[in-house]
């Protein structure tokens, strides 16, 4: 790719640099419909009655970690969870806003997570023991079975944590999408174990799937993710704009794209959008995908690009220029695509202006 700022001019040739910001320059919009996004808050919140707080590592999912903090915030939540202390650095918090690294402090990171105002989330004994030595807050991880990260539970019931500062305990369930799987009961019993033999501040046990089977899982605090951002079936809260960049006409009986899958029925105006499948829309989107021009729902036709789709806007009023709206459903994705809902939120890629 030519990038203008990178290129040193031939010698007695002025440097010529293209000075406009990124979000000027974006074809591509991804904004936050906020209020779904609250009320997705609020709705998991009321499922079970105790705090809410939200899951934003990877960008907020690939949403915009900062916009997610500032509406929920601004709705009450208290707790916020990043995977690393480079994502914790690249955030404000407001005001009352807890945020906590799911990683804990690795090697190397002790300095960054003294200087940070956010709490690790510590998963070793040896992150433990090194914590433990600074005199400040923490939250600790127990592992209950999903052998990922977090003490062992003998680990935790065994005087490791004596003279930590412990705010909240966490164990992460494995098959909580599968309500009735025993693994989610012998979870549940374990961790009531540990929280009762270390007495924390408070315990968190469920995400998502977890806030779905009931009170019981859901101790003093949650930590969902997927179910903020219109996954779990609730509210769409992303919305994926582009631009036409060009309209053209095609007779009954012409093809569109490569390898010429579609033919014109009868003769059609077809726009050719700036998004394609380097922007998180599968290929597979493309067989069903819907763009809402004004108030028609236009086809996706032929095969998605890297950077462009068609789209057949014969019963639209589409011009070149036009800002349209591409639906991003994420059930019907994650069907149309087998891929899950975290992995379409996550791998929309880079282009989009992040516009309120
Ligand atoms: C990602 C994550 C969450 C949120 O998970 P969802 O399934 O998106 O709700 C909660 N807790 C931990 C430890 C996580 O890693």
């Amino acid at each position: 790719m030519n990038d203008p700022d990178s290129s040193s001019p031939p010698p007695g040739l002025p440097a010529r640099r293209v000075r406009v910001s990124r979000a000027g320059m974006a074809n591509l919009r991804l904004s936050l419909d906020t209020a779904a996004l609250v009320a997705n808050w609020r709705d998991l919140g009321a499922a079970c009655g105790v705090a809410t707080g939200a899951a934003i590592k990877a960008d907020g999912y690939g949403l915009g970690a900062q916009r997610i903090v500032d509406a929920l915030a601004a709705a009450g939540a208290g707790d916020f969870f990043v995977a690393s202390w480079a994502e914790a650095a690249a955030l404000t918090m407001p005001p009352g806003a807890r945020l906590a690294v799911l990683h804990g402090v690795q090697g190397g990171e002790t300095a960054a997570a003294l200087a940070s105002t956010a709490v690790p989330v510590l998963n070793t004994p040896a992150q433990v023991a090194a914590w433990r030595a600074t005199g400040r807050s923490c939250d600790v991880m127990v592992d209950t079975g999903i052998n990922r990260l977090g003490l062992t539970p003998a680990e935790a019931m065994s005087g490791l944590l004596d003279g930590i500062v412990l705010d909240t305990l966490h164990s992460h369930l494995a098959c909580a999408e599968t309500p009735a799987h025993p693994a989610n009961e012998r979870q549940l019993t374990i961790f009531r174990a540990v929280v009762a033999a270390v007495r924390p501040a408070r315990a968190s046990l469920a995400a998502s799937a977890g806030i779905a089977l009931g009170r019981d899982f859901a101790f003093d605090l949650t930590r969902p993710g997927i179910a903020l951002y219109g996954g779990r079936g609730s509210r769409p809260v992303a919305i994926i704009e582009a631009r036409v960049v060009q309209i053209r006409t095609i007779p009954a009986g012409g093809s569109v794209g490569y390898g010429a899958t579609w033919i014109a029925a009868r003769d059609s105006r077809i726009a050719i959008v700036n998004l394609g499948y380097a922007d998180g829309f599968a290929g597979a989107l493309g067989a069903d995908g819907i763009v809402v021009i004004g108030n028609v729902s236009c086809p996706v036709i032929g095969r998605v690009s890297m950077d462009l789709i068609a789209v057949d806007v014969t019963a639209a009023d589409a011009k070149e220029g036009d800002w349209v709206r591409v639906n991003f459903d994420l059930v019907h994705a994650a069907a149309a695509t087998g891929r899950s809902e975290y992995e379409l939120l996550t791998g929309l890629g880079h282009r989009y202006a992040m516009s309120p």
